[in-house]
Formats: C-alpha cells, structure tokens, sequence
C-alpha cells in the first residue's frame, strides 16, 4: 500500500456517519506491505469493512475508539491450527472415548482463545474426525461461537496406517475408510478427496510423508504416491479446493510440490533443490517452528522423542535456505497444547533469522495469498475491517504481537484495552 493510498478516503465522503460508523484511532498502524510505521493511525470502518485509511476529515457522529499508545496491524492469520483438538491427559485414547460433539465444543472454547490472540483468520487442517472444524466454522459464521473466521479441512487424507490415520488399535478397532481419510491408490483418493469436499472442506490436507506423533519409524519417509497425490489436487482443483501438504522428509516436500500443492506444512528438512522448486512453483511454505519448543508432553513414546530430535535440528537451517531462495512464507502456529499461544510463531520465525516486517507479512498478507483471499491480510480501504492493536514497537521487537491489547473482526469489536 502507498503513503498516496493511504491517504485517500476511499468510499466515505466527509458527510454523517451512519449507525454503524466506526472510528479507531492509534499512535500509528504497520504497512505490511512496505513493512513501516504510518503514523497517525484513524481508521474508519463500515459496517464489517475498513472504509478509509487516515482520511482527511472523519465523518461526524462516528463511534470513536481512541487506543493511544497502540500499533494497528491487520488481524493475523494462521495456516495451521487444530482448534478441534488439545493433546493433554489420554490424548492417544481421544478417538476411541470421545465424539465430534466432544471435539466441537473442545474448538469452541479454542477459538476465542486464538480470537482475542489477535488471530482473525485461520486455516484449521486436521482434527479427530466426524467434521468438527465445519460445524465450528459454521457456528462462528452464525455469531454462536466467538471466533477467528476458519477454513476447515474435514478428514485429513493418509495412507493406511499413515501419519494421518488413526493406528494403535487392535484390528477391527477404529478401523478407517476413505471416507474417513484413509486412502490407498487413485480411487480412493479421489473418493477421499470428494467425500471431504462434500461435507465442507474448503481446503485438503494431506499427509505426505510420517510424522513425530505417530507410530511410524522415520519421520520424513514419503507415505502417499506421487500419483495419489497428483489425483488428489487434481480433483480438489476442480472444486475450486486448495491443498496442503504435511510433509517432513526431502523426497516427500519434492514429491508434494511436484502434484501441485499449494502449501507445504512442516518442510522441515528443506534443500537447495527443493527450496528452488519452491521458489518456482509458487508453493508457500508454512514451517511450524515454535511447535519444535514445545513439544514434550506427557505420553510421547521413545520413538515419538527420537523422531522429534532428528527432526528439531534441521528446521533453522531450512528456514535460512527458505530465506536466501525467497520461498513464500506464511505463518502457521501447530499449537495443540494450550491455544492461543500463536503468536510466539512470530517470535520463533524471526529467532531464525526473518526480520519483524518478514514475519508481520508471513502473518498476514501472505497468509491472504496462500488461502486465495484479497478481502484481508492488511489495513486498507474496502477490505474486512479485521484490526489489532499491540502496545511496544513490533517492527524493532516482534514479541510485542504475544500481548494483544484490541481486537476487531468483520466490524465487531472482541477485545479492548
Ligand atoms: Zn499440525
């Protein structure tokens, strides 16, 4: 956005405000675009869209919120959350004692956690089964439920006995069908793919390759076929559907990128060549780097730790090939222990070495562009009127977007200082 744009009332003329017009004003607002302060900061919203960007005159009888001392940025977004699930106590047991109602209401509480996190978007791929994260997106599109806007991906789509199926179980016991996510070979994962779009999947996740909090042995070796996955993005191409990918190893990110994903969750052990296939391709890379300092908790099996530490010391080194051939980062927390943690993946992707302004971009307008939206991912005239507030200097020390002080989605204020 140019300082010219900026300065433009876009839609409102300087007449009455009508029963909807908001004003929020604050010492200054981050251009994610530019990566810069623009002070001062007045905003004026609409109904649920920012109507102008410090106008030259606001319109007269406007509700005015008045957060001085405070930095706008646009809501954040997370490309990678499970609200529908928290790993505490028996997590291992959750899908053989627990329904999609348990994990529903499970989300609910998880969603305005992450809302009044400053997060007012994010993509939720992966959870027990039974479409929880649809009934949640739903119920927060009702105004049932407070929380961030959600892009639900139903079943996640695995081989059998795959990253992303259930194991652990005795034959006969929870056994999964495509269905449910369980795919093996070019029809089931077609059947799989449709099935998941049927229901309202608006993005699918599939999982490339093993992963840490499964049974398999090596972490990174690819799981579904290049041509599994080839079908697959293929079909959800043909609804208008996305595909992300879990993907750990080498050869699987490779093989993921090649069918056409449009993200890569986890790439944790990136190469040249894969980060230059990125670069090429357009795939956005959404690294998960804070998950790496959280993870150990009560029930990881030996297998489980030796997976993780293999695993935990290759991502800043990726994270840096990622950097120097410019593959597109978008931000994605991982969080499923205590949500609402989020934001530290700020904190953690500039630890390993993007600047504030990188990272600030990575959370919002490239989590816009990855998820194929243009109504959000920064402050500007016609787009969701979806506004935070941190207090500090968050383009000198990122830790400032930890502690969110205000938060506004679609118009509606959630949180205020
Ligand atoms: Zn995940």
């Amino acid at each position: 956005m140019s300082r010219q744009v900026l300065a433009v009332v876009a839609l409102l003329a300087a007449g009455a405000a009508s029963a909807q017009t908001i004003v929020v004003r604050a010492d200054r607002l981050v251009d994610v675009r530019d990566g810069d302060y623009v002070s001062p900061a007045i905003v004026v919203i609409d109904g649920e869209r920012i109507t102008g960007v410090n106008p030259p005159t606001v319109p007269p009888g406007a509700r005015v919120i008045e957060l001085p001392g405070k930095t706008l940025l646009p809501g954040f977004i997370d490309l990678h959350t499970h609200l529908t699930l928290t790993l505490d106590g028996d997590w291992k047991h959750q899908a053989a004692t627990e329904t999609a109602a348990d994990w529903a209401l499970l989300g609910a509480r998880n969603a305005r956690v992450t809302l009044l996190a400053g997060f007012t978007t994010v993509r939720d791929i992966a959870n027990n089964g039974g479409f929880p994260d649809v009934a949640l997106a739903r119920a927060v599109d009702k105004g049932l439920v407070d929380g961030p806007r959600i892009v639900p991906a139903g079943n996640s789509l695995s081989i059998t006995g795959g990253h992303c199926d259930t194991t652990g179980y005795a034959p006969g016991v929870l056994e999964t069908t495509p269905e449910d996510g369980a795919v093996d070979g070019v029809d089931a994962a077609l059947k799989g793919a449709r099935y998941q779009i049927k229901h309202g999947a608006q993005v699918i996740k599939i999982c490339a390759t093993a992963g840490v909090l499964s049974a398999e042995g090596p972490a990174g070796a690819q799981q579904l076929t290049d041509e599994e996955m080839r079908t697959i993005v293929e079909e959800a191409a043909r609804h208008g559907v996305r595909v992300a990918a879990h993907a750990h190893g080498t050869a699987g990110i490779d093989a993921a990128v090649r069918a056409g994903v449009t993200t890569i969750e986890h790439g944790t052990t990136l190469d040249e060549a894969t980060a230059k296939l990125m670069k090429q391709k357009g795939t956005f890379w959404v690294a998960t780097s804070y998950v790496w300092d959280v993870l150990d908790f009560p029930g990881m099996t030996p297998t489980m730790q030796r997976k993780r530490d293999e695993l935990r010391q290759r991502i800043g080194a990726s994270l840096r090939l990622g950097l120097k051939h410019g593959v597109k980062i978008g931000l994605g927390s991982d969080e499923l222990w205590v949500h609402g943690r989020n934001a530290r993946e700020f904190t953690t992707l500039v630890r390993h070495g993007l600047t504030p302004a990188q990272a600030l971009r990575a959370g919002t307008l490239t989590g816009a562009e990855a998820l194929g939206v243009t109504d959000r991912g920064e402050l500007a005239p016609g787009l969701l009127a979806d506004i935070v507030a941190v207090g500090g200097d968050p383009l000198g020390d990122i830790k400032a977007v930890e502690d969110v002080k205000f938060v506004m989605k679609g118009g509606k204020v959630y949180k205020q200082p």
